[in-house]
């Protein structure tokens, strides 16, 4: 790790339990503690059905996502780019918590979009989500876009600007991804059960390549046995260490 200055660091859901952030994969996580709340990541469920989508703002106007603050595993990253050691970042998060901690958007890939951006799903028109919830919070229970296209309002349903099932990842993220892991000196998995088929590609594009590969992660994933390291238990203290922090 300390000889390593182009570092490729993959993060996922388990960087941000410490914040607050439910893990939606994990056994605790939002899915396994509410089944319908699976519906609502089907981007055509979430467009066809008014319904989802108010359920939808009425958690996130709930949900810790807004008022979270990232912890000592996103600063720990921050602190490795400042020391011109990071490649790039790869989050599987949406919750923003890597900018918050001081990683610079120009290294920084949020593969599954970002949940402070809201989109209209009719004319693509984008809102910062803070604003759409103050219309919710207000009693506007399904806000509408309001943009006008030929003198009309467009009034398509709105929902947050992240990658839903049935969505692909930005084609042009991926090919970057891909650019920046062909000279990295090091793949550091993060808090994820790489289990997504992105993510995936990545760690075995790393192993065809031989570098190495290290996995931070409180519970097992489908590549421990392949992996140059393994350090489980609570992110928050094992990745700064890990790091020399
Ligand atoms: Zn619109």
């Amino acid at each position: 790790v300390r000889a390593a200055d182009n570092i490729v660091a993959i993060t996922g859901a388990g960087v941000s339990t410490a914040s607050g952030i439910p893990d939606y994969r994990g056994p605790e996580g939002q899915w396994a503690l509410d089944p319908k709340s699976e519906l609502e990541s089907d981007v055509s469920v979430l467009l066809g059905t008014a319904g989802v989508r108010e359920r939808t703002w009425q958690s996130m106007l709930s949900s810790g996502v807004r008022t979270a603050s990232p912890n000592a595993a996103h600063y720990a990253l921050a602190r490795l780019e400042q020391e011109h050691r990071l490649g790039l970042l790869l989050t599987q998060n949406v919750d923003g918590l890597h900018l918050a901690a001081g990683t610079s958007p120009e290294r920084l890939i949020e593969l599954h979009g970002a949940a402070r951006t809201t989109r209209c799903f009719r004319c693509g028109r984008e809102y910062p989500t803070g604003e759409v919830l103050e219309r919710v919070a207000a009693g506007d229970d399904d806000p509408r876009c309001a943009m006008r296209l030929d003198g009309r309002e467009c009034g398509g349903g709105l929902g947050l600007a992240v990658v839903h099932f049935g969505e692909y990842v930005n084609v042009a993220d991926v090919r970057r991804a891909y650019e920046v892991l062909s000279t990295c000196d090091l793949l550091l998995c993060v808090g994820t059960s790489l289990a997504v088929n992105t993510v995936t590609g990545f760690v075995l594009e790393a192993m065809r390549r031989r570098v190495p590969l290290i996995i931070v992660n409180e519970s097992p994933t489908s590549f421990d046995e392949s992996a140059t390291a393994v350090v489980r238990g609570n992110i928050t203290d094992t990745l700064p260490s890990l790091l020399g922090y």
